[in-house]
């Protein structure tokens, strides 16, 4: 009997078991495929899930593997630099290639003990009172209290589970693969700055060793059963740049699209939906990745109390209420910024006005806040901006905040030295420290880094350390 059965080992159930491991929660990851894929798809990490690597201690090693980059230019891919003092000590985007996040992110979800099963696709499951007997695809059968489909956007779970998925499906396809190319670089540069005054879809972009990642459009909805041949690329490039730059030796060749939806559901019961296979949108902006990323880390110590035992009876149900909003507008924004990548006419106009308005500091930033999901607030009732939101890794007197969150707890960081987290200390750390840079008396902090509580009166403390954090233990 596990606690938790994880449907794939894609970045979100990587993060999710990490998460539950933190708690001591027994996972069991069952993942498709025997080997990990290796699809380059990802432009990086964003500062929400980068802060969030910070606040697990994961920072360093992902920093070894990646490359900082600049944080503007990924709304639409509109070319404006980040306006100055983004609210974050990590405001960089971290350029990543998937297969090796997720190849850290598994290795550390491992480390903290969880057990990961390639090779083993979940097939079938029934939940009853006291837990879910999923079924793999050769027979076996296995128990656990709780189900979670990490299984991406074609997700078997909630298909099973009969959760509706609507929105719309693909109108546009855009292949993309790595490749080597034929022609020098310079000449290769000059078109791809011709094309991408009018074309916002197409770019050819060096990935060292003469290999090119190359991403085109394709006119029309084709069967995307069928993964693209280079000769779907070289026909491609011809027609939309007039020539095929003689691309040869594919490392890998794929394709997407632009469908958008979104479950109804993220729980049914004791089986639960996180990351693709919860919300689909288009790539552009890069926020898909970060977005599964973050309803683990909404997800994980939620599920870990209801477990242990102590959480509250809605707490579950907060990660719907938390999490569906923030992919509604995430969709939102991807087909925003689709159609500001369109050719026509009009679409065009509507990009110059915008490029303009982004000369604004607050529009500029507004939008950076947006794909960087900074500037995600769950709605946690009336009271201060800060409320709902999450804190930025501030200095306190032990070094960093975020140092002191690495094993997943709540924390009360108290400026006043007066209060005290008394039967909670089971599950919420306390810092006393009058110098903390803040400009509020006291924050409680939830395992995922939100403020759930800002104050300085010691009842009102306890009625939220209840809320969230459940009875005390004495
Ligand atoms: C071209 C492209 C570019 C992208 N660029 C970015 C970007 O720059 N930034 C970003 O944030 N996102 C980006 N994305 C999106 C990102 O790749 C996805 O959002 C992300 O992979 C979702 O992670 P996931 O773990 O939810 O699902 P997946 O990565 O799809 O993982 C699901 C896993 O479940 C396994 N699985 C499936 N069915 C079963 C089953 N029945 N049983 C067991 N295992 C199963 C699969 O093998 C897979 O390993 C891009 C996507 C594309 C297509």
């Amino acid at each position: 009997m596990f606690d938790v059965i994880i449907a794939g080992c894609g970045p979100t159930g990587a993060v999710l078991a990490a998460e539950l491991r933190l708690h001591d929660v027994r996972v069991l990851v069952l993942q498709k495929e025997t080997e990990p894929v290796s699809f380059v798809r990802i432009v990086g990490l964003h500062i929400r899930s980068i802060e969030l690597m910070a606040m697990r201690g994961l920072l360093e090693r992902i920093l070894e593997r990646g490359r900082q980059r600049p944080a503007g230019g990924f709304f639409a891919a509109i070319n404006k630099p980040a306006p100055e003092g983004l609210d974050s000590a990590h405001a960089y985007l971290l350029g990543i290639p998937q297969p090796v996040i997720v190849h850290l992110l598994e290795e550390h979800a491992i480390e903290l003990g969880a057990q990961v099963r390639r090779g083993c696709a979940v097939a079938d499951f029934e939940q009853d009172d006291e837990g879910v007997t999923v079924e793999l695809a050769d027979g076996e059968q296995l128990r656990s209290h709780y189900l979670v489909g990490c299984d991406g956007g074609r997700s078997t779970v909630r298909k099973l589970l009969g959760v509706g998925f609507p929105g719309v499906p693909s109108r546009t396809e855009t292949l993309m693969g790595e490749m080597e190319v034929g022609v020098p670089q310079e000449e290769i540069a000059a078109k791809v700055t011709e094309i991408g005054e009018t074309n916002k879809r197409f770019s050819l972009r060096p990935f060292g060793e003469g290999v090119y990642q190359v991403i085109v459009p394709v006119a029309g909805v084709s069967d995307r059963a069928e993964p693209p041949t280079l000769e779907d690329f070289k026909q491609q490039l011809r027609t939309v740049a007039g020539t095929d730059f003689g691309v040869h030796s594919p490392r890998w060749l794929s394709r997407f699209g632009d469908a958008t939806r979104l479950a109804e559901r993220y729980r049914v019961g004791r089986v639960l939906l996180a990351g693709d296979a919860a919300h689909i949108h288009p790539p552009i902006g890069g926020q898909g990745l970060n977005l599964g990323v973050q309803d683990a880390f909404n997800l994980g110590w939620k599920l870990a109390a209801q477990i242990r035992g102590w959480a509250p009876e809605t707490l579950l149900d907060t990660y719907q209420a938390e999490r569906h909003p923030v992919a509604e507008d995430v969709l939102d924004n991807t087909r925003a910024q689709m159609e500001l990548s369109s050719t026509e006419p009009g679409p065009q106009a509507v990009r110059r006005l915008l490029t303009e308005l982004m000369d604004f500091d607050e529009v500029n930033r507004y939008l950076i806040e947006k794909i960087t999901a900074i500037g995600v607030r769950y709605d946690f009732g009336a009271g201060p901006d800060l409320l709902g939101r999450r804190l930025r890794d501030i200095d306190v007197k032990q070094g960093h905040l975020y140092g002191l969150l690495h094993r997943g707890r709540g924390l009360l960081l108290d400026r006043t030295e007066r209060l005290t987290v008394g039967g909670w200390s089971d599950r919420v750390d306390y810092l006393a420290d009058p110098t903390a840079v803040l400009d509020v008396p006291c924050v409680l902090l939830r395992p995922d880094g939100h403020v759930a509580w800002i104050g300085d009166d010691q009842q009102d403390l306890d009625d939220h350390l209840s809320r969230w954090f459940g009875k005390p233990a004495n």
